[in-house]
């Protein structure tokens, strides 16, 4: 069953009690790949008392200091949220979730984020991921604890490996653009913007994130990235005055 691949990321967890019943609630399910971003925590007795015979998981974890690390060559991020949230992709159910991650987990690193248990993910965060999964709860009393979170998104992962369920295919027959492509594409994106003084608005930062949200729902393939890495280095020859092009008229207006 593929489910050895999937990681289970958790940002900044503040208690190693559940960074145990983590590791405990993924082992129960057949999931290995543990994740620590800067955890508050680490290493502490709490976290091997409450894994509980999942001390493997825990031994094997990798930490991180920033999330960039964590989601190095990820060509899926999903991330899970508590809360519904005004700028970001509607949330889709965990079995949704589930099946895609376990579908394209099968091609290429896939990454599944829990936030903080004071405060979830950041909207910074929420950003990087291609998909936002909410858990229906109660709609009174919502929010539920961390550690039950990656229990049931892991159930619904061992599901959908189990099922073997047909999922959707993918667009491409190229692998997607790992994360950190993408980062580096927005960072480049929004140099270009700027200088080209199309990000000089009121809330640039708004649009920023909306162009992410965009990138998010098409998710380019790798010669997709390219081409828009390629459109964008152009844009910049351009104003500087060195594509092919224009070195060829400077040189004819220069009397050769
Ligand atoms: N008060 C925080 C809740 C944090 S709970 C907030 O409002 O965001 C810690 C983490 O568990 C969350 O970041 C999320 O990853 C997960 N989680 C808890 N309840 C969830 C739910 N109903 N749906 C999806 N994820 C949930």
């Amino acid at each position: 069953m593929k489910l050895q691949d999937i990681r289970i990321v958790l940002v900044e967890p503040q208690l190693a009690a559940n960074i145990g019943s983590a590791a405990r609630a993924m082992k129960t399910m057949g999931l290995h790949e543990l994740h620590l971003v800067n955890p508050r925590q680490w290493p502490h007795a709490d976290a091997s008392t409450m894994a509980s015979g999942a001390d493997d998981v825990l031994t094997e974890a990798r930490v991180h200091d920033t999330l960039d690390q964590a989601l190095a060559g990820a060509g899926l991020v999903v991330g899970l949220s508590a809360r519904t949230r005004n700028l970001s992709s509607p949330a889709e159910l965990p079995s949704e979730s589930a099946r895609r991650v376990v579908m394209e987990s099968a091609r290429y690193p896939a990454a599944v984020l829990f936030g903080r248990e004071r405060t979830g993910l950041t909207n910074e965060e929420v950003d990087r991921c291609h998909r936002v999964v909410h858990i229906p709860a109660n709609p009174d009393y919502s929010s539920l604890n961390l550690a039950a979170a990656v229990q049931v998104m892991s159930y619904e992962l061992r599901q959908a490996a189990l099922a073997g369920a047909p999922a959707p295919q993918p667009a491409s027959e190229w692998p997607p653009a790992t994360a950190e492509q993408m980062e580096q594409f927005h960072r480049h994106l929004e140099e270009v913007l700027v200088r080209i003084e199309f990000l000089r608005q009121e809330n640039p930062r708004v649009l920023m994130r909306r162009l992410r949200l965009m990138f998010n729902r098409a998710r380019p393939d790798h010669n997709e990235y390219q081409i828009l890495r390629g459109i964008l280095a152009h844009i910049e020859m351009g104003m500087e005055g060195t594509l092919p092009g224009q070195r060829k008229r400077a040189r004819e207006q220069g009397g050769e």
